[in-house]
């Protein structure tokens, strides 16, 4: 992408209205306008990591042997009224009405619509299990829109579903899902540590929410230290192998860790004191086994092994697709701006023409460009006629893991400027050794 021919509003100066800095940088590198309170329109920057974040998501749910469907934003009331959640969601649910007085909503999850869509699709245990999801945008009317998508009332959310014929068949489902989403955050260079979460009337201990650890974040949060050294890179484990699966889950849930909503003090005070740890953290991720709790009033039944009709056994696993974005930006940034992790940045690499016009200069980063292209990466070329410093500041701001400087001084010497945004290590060398490094 060419920046003369691109649209990235930048702002120079901080935007009043953001609160934490995640917003504050998303506003400036012009990602993100907001259209009403917690209802953002996707500029292309912002667009194109909300697309990458949702590409990794996706594939991790297929790996799972998740199977991706789309269900529509707008539901019929009826099939909530059938769980008894019409009534009880209360304001955050967003209720329409529509030409003929029939009552709608914009969907805020779709436990019910996926039940009665599973309903009407499998008769027997044999078809199980089956895990569908989708990723969709949501509606909640939050009381308190706030830090922009980290707290919207639009937003993405991948919401997926587990179909078992019983419980215990239903907590290998969830402890596949568990993976899935260590693989997920660690795709994005993210540690999502897991948390005991409140599993309301159904009770044990299967729901877990995701929480990436930052200053801003809403939640508090208390864990023990024990967790800072596990090796979240290394989850080879073969998900089909139930026992293996169930003693890594188990690995990975042995310590305490709990957000304020699940806080025990004395089980944290049982931790010895250099290990507790306090802080604050973003939920990105909540996983929850409900068991028969929506397929029994849907009617949500197949023929068991003994030839009786059992109701299924299901879980939801939701993953804040948009909310992503802007924790990503919190666990990774400077004074200067956005560090993205590769696998998420918008680009992988910036070109930086140093004197746009000057011919040698010119072909120098076309060159560069067209190979870095071809290579299949993703390139934004800064060929417009800024001053250097601008264009410097830009990309330090929008953060792009690496940065290649190109200006007529270094080509006299045969050599360009390749800069590492994260650890801000520069280097000279020759067009193609830079070529060769990026595409390494
Ligand atoms: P929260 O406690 O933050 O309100 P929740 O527990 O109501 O979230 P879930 O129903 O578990 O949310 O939704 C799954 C995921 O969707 C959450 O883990 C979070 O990452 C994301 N999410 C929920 N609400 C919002 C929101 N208003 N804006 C952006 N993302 C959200
Ligand atoms: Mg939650």
């Amino acid at each position: 992408m060419r920046l003369s021919k691109y649209f990235m509003p930048i702002l120079r100066h901080d935007p009043k209205e953001a609160e934490i800095v995640s917003h504050r940088l998303m506003l400036r590198a012009g990602m993100i306008r907001q259209e009403s309170a917690g209802i953002y329109s996707w500029l292309p920057t912002g667009y194109r990591v909300l697309k990458k974040i949702e590409q990794i998501v996706r594939e991790e749910q297929d790996r799972a042997g998740a199977i991706e469907v789309l269900m529509p934003t707008i539901q019929s009331a009826d099939l909530w009224r059938k769980s008894g959640r019409y009534d009880d969601y209360g304001k955050e649910m967003l209720r329409i009405t529509d030409r003929h007085e029939r009552d709608m909503l914009y969907g805020p999850t779709n436990e019910e619509m996926i039940t009665d869509i599973f309903r009407a699709g499998v008769q027997s245990y044999k078809d199980l299990p089956r895990n569908l999801y989708h990723i969709q945008w949501k509606f909640r009317d939050e009381i308190r829109p706030r830090f922009g998508v980290m707290r919207g009332r639009e937003f993405l959310m991948k919401d997926a579903y587990s179909f078992d014929v019983s419980a215990e068949a239903g907590r290998h489902s969830y402890n596949i899902m568990f993976l899935a989403y260590l693989r997920t955050y660690q795709r994005m260079g993210l540690t999502a540590i897991p948390m005991q979460a409140d599993t309301g009337p159904i009770g044990g201990d299967m729901s877990h929410e995701f929480l990436v650890l930052a200053d801003t974040g809403e939640s508090e949060v208390f864990f023990d230290s024990k967790y800072l050294e596990m090796d979240w890179q290394n989850v080879s484990i073969d998900q089909d192998d139930e026992g293996a699966l169930s003693d890594a889950i188990q690995g990975f849930t042995s310590h305490y860790a709990a957000t304020d909503e699940k806080h025990e003090a004395a089980a944290f005070d049982a931790i010895p004191a250099d290990r507790k740890i306090t802080g604050r953290g973003i939920e990105v991720g909540h996983i929850f086994f409900f068991g028969t709790k929506y397929s029994e009033p849907l009617e949500c039944v197949v023929q068991g092994p003994d030839g009786k009709m059992v109701p299924v056994h299901s879980g939801s696993y939701g993953i804040g697709v948009s909310r992503l974005v802007a924790g990503i930006i919190e666990a990774s940034h400077d004074e200067n701006g956005i560090i993205w992790p590769d696998p998420v940045a918008p680009f992988n690499v910036g070109i930086i023409n140093l004197k746009s016009g000057d011919a040698d200069t010119d072909a120098a980063c076309e060159r560069v460009y067209s190979a870095l292209t071809n290579a299949g990466m993703d390139v934004l070329y800064d060929d417009t006629d800024e001053r250097a410093g601008a264009k410097f500041a830009t990309m330090d701001l929008i953060g792009l893991p690496r940065q290649l400087v190109i200006g007529p001084r270094g080509l006299k010497e045969g050599q360009v400027e390749l800069k590492h945004r994260k650890s801000g290590e520069k280097q000279s060398v020759s067009l193609d050794e830079a070529i060769n490094q990026l595409t390494a």
